[in-house]
């Protein structure tokens, strides 16, 4: 009988793709996949550190499983895989004595040899070795996704913001080839795919090591140009790598989403300066004024951390001056938590008191609520092309899908309208989403 394997993942969409590769690697042994933990006999936990919330998450699923195995009397071997796995490495194994592999994010192809191995010799193993091969064979990653394929383009980052700890996880920044990226585009495009998201740390500090004349704005033209694809993605741009001939291809490549995501962490001149981010807040502004005047209708969203080491309540007023001019269409926020060996835990003590940092992430996201009720607000009564990817969570006979500024949106039809672009007419707005009704004689 085939032995079964579960993936669960944590963390950001490059884990989520990571994990796609992780299952494909392991079908392609001859795994079959299981929804169901009871009936693994592999458990891969793809972790992320770019939080302290998102680490405990880890200890909290081993422990869950360790109890699952006392009550069946069935062990699966489990597998750490991702960011936890490449920062903690051996140490993962003293902590927690039910892990049998523990794999870092640059050696994940190696993960079927290693299960192979510890079933054999009864002993656990640890492979957290850099590799600058950032290959995968064309085709072995399992789709997770009916519409959309992720293709990473970049892999690590050189940046060393003080306060993130992917330098240190995803090792420093290694381009794929154009050759293979392009191969990857149109095989999601010919295995029915109509949505490509590039992924990389920095993505548009992409030059072709195969191809002095493919930066990245060239590779969106190239993945755009490819027959099949209606939309294309990508996450997520440094601010300060944003050129005119990204905006250019943003303004004139209709299958490139009018959307850019991107990260500003704090609207203080002082705290960006600490955190090593080499932009101001106002060359980010006047950036954002680029954007809107170039590319019409363009959403903007963005990445915030409060409370960042020496953060005063002047500093966080600026940041609530920045989002309340950047009008963003949505923001993930967090409270910082020191991240092993960045500069932040060395050099910066975490002096702003949690209840403080509680307050601040409170404010900031009733902002941004605001903005974002706003933003949907205007677009009741607009048509949206919607990219529509699944079945409503909401109600029965709705599908949903993403206006090219990445909301969503729920509207009646069909579940065959998968995969398919249909005018929507918006009719209201939610908190989180909008509501409309498809109108086909657009
Ligand atoms: Fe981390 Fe900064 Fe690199 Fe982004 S640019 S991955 S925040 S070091």
């Amino acid at each position: 009988m085939a032995r079964k394997y579960l993936v669960e993942t944590f963390g950001c969409q490059m884990n989520y793709h990571d994990s796609e590769r992780i299952a494909g690697l392991l079908e392609a042994e001859g795994y079959e996949h299981t929804a169901n933990e009871r009936d693994a006999d592999l458990v891969v936990i793809n972790t992320c550190s770019v939080r302290e919330r998102a680490e405990d998450k880890l200890y909290t699923r081993l422990g869950e499983i360790r109890e699952m195995a006392a009550e069946t009397g069935r062990t699966p071997m489990v597998a750490v895989a991702g960011c936890v796995a490449q920062q903690e490495g051996e140490r993962l194994l003293k902590r927690d004595k039910s892990i049998d592999v523990v794999i870092g994010t640059q050696s994940l192809k190696e993960l079927p040899r290693l299960v192979d191995e510890v079933a054999s010799v009864r002993k656990p193993r640890v492979d957290t070795h850099p590799h600058d091969d950032v290959s995968f064979p064309l085709g072995v990653a399992r789709p997770s996704d009916p519409v959309r394929a992720w293709v990473t383009i970049i892999e690590g980052c050189n940046e060393f913001c003080a306060f993130c700890v992917v330098p240190y996880t995803r090792g420093h920044e290694r381009m794929r080839p154009v050759r293979d990226i392009l191969a990857e585009v149109k095989h999601a495009a010919d295995s029915g795919r109509q949505e490509v998201q590039l992924l990389g740390q920095i993505v548009n500090h992409y030059q072709a090591p195969d191809d002095p004349g493919c930066d990245f704005a060239e590779l969106l033209r190239r993945t755009a140009a490819v027959p099949g694809i209606a939309r294309v993605r990508f996450a997520s741009p440094h601010p300060r790598h944003v050129n005119d001939r990204l905006i250019a291809v943003l303004r004139d490549v209709p299958q490139v989403c009018k959307h850019l995501h991107l990260p500003v962490q704090s609207g203080s001149n002082r705290v960006l300066q600490a955190m090593r981010r080499r932009y101001t807040r106002e060359s980010y502004l006047d950036l954002v004024d680029r954007l809107r005047q170039d590319v019409p209708r363009v959403a903007l969203s963005t990445d915030m951390i409060v409370g960042f080491p020496g953060e005063t309540a002047e500093d966080f007023e600026d940041t609530l001056d920045l989002v309340r001019r950047a009008r963003y269409h949505s923001m993930y926020s967090f409270k910082y938590s020191p991240r092993p060996n960045t500069l932040a835990i060395k050099r910066m003590p975490d002096d702003v008191p949690e209840a403080e940092k509680t307050r601040r992430i409170l404010a900031l996201q009733a902002l941004q609520q605001a903005a974002q009720t706003a933003h949907f607000e205007a677009a009741v009564g607009t048509v949206e092309d919607i990219l529509v990817d699944g079945a409503s969570k909401r109600r029965d006979h709705e599908v949903a899908g993403r206006t090219s500024g990445n909301t969503v949106v729920n509207f009646p039809g069909p579940a065959d309208w998968i995969g398919r672009i249909i005018p929507v007419r918006i009719t209201a707005a939610g908190p989180n989403s909008l509501r409309g009704e498809p109108c086909l004689s657009k």
